[in-house]
């Protein structure tokens, strides 16, 4: 599972540092903080990190070099990156892709949208594959059982709605459209039309109001759904 995984932290704002760095050990996290690149080099070679957090402007060399040597050396080339920035432009996320992280995540951002994201990107670069328990809050998703429950009690869920919760848990913070969610968890050959996913968008929320869940499940104006930790 995620708990006891080894993060490596690297942001020079040391306010921003030691926030993160309470919120991921609280989270269950173990964490090494690293005010610069040398500082990240001493870490990784005393200890290889389970995933990478790394700030994108720093004081010695910048973030996304740093990346490209992780990603260039065999020894770290595996270890998931999440690249942090105040940035908020497409060319710097295509470049922080093309230098090799996993996600990218632009201030502000909670602590909570960060564990949620490390976890996505855990899971998904995990050698065994996907977990088999995902969890927010006291929502927990039973891969392996196909069950869902929330504060410890079973949720009814029908078959399509149990499909677009396990895809939402499983791919948090995101937003996906109507056709993507129609590609991704109704199958891309089926015809159905886009309505559809509303409908089941409303029975999903009205199974998870009784458990105060709903708010996961949120609307993006004009772009779609997503599944967010934090509640709307
Ligand atoms: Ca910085």
């Amino acid at each position: 599972m995620l708990e006891g995984k080894h993060l490596l932290l690297v942001e020079d704002e040391r306010a921003i540092r030691e926030m993160l760095a309470f919120s991921l050990q609280r989270a269950g996290f173990s964490v090494q903080a690293a005010e610069d690149v040398a500082a990240a080099r001493r870490a990784v070679a005393d200890r290889t990190p389970d995933l990478v957090i790394l700030d994108w402007m720093l004081p010695d060399v910048s973030g996304i070099e740093y990346a490209r040597s992780l990603k260039r050396d065999e020894a770290t080339r595996e270890i998931p990156i999440i690249m942090l920035t105040a940035r908020g432009e497409e060319d710097d996320k295509v470049r922080g892709f093309e230098a090799g992280a996993d996600d990218y995540i632009t201030k502000p951002f909670s602590p909570r949208e960060l564990v949620a994201r490390i976890g996505a990107v855990l899971r998904r670069t995990a050698p065994g594959g996907a977990a088999e328990v995902v969890a927010f809050d006291q929502l927990v998703l039973d891969l392996a059982g196909h069950r869902v429950t929330a504060n410890g009690t079973t949720v009814a869920l029908g078959p399509t709605e149990y499909r677009l919760l396990s895809f939402f848990m499983t791919h948090p913070e995101r937003v996906y459209s109507r056709s993507q969610l129609l590609d991704r968890v109704w199958g891309g050959n089926v015809y159905v039309e886009e309505r559809t996913v509303d409908v089941h968008i409303r029975r999903l929320r009205k199974a998870l109001e009784e458990s105060d869940h709903a708010g996961l499940v949120q609307t993006v104006r004009g772009a779609g759904y997503r599944f967010s930790a934090q509640k709307d």
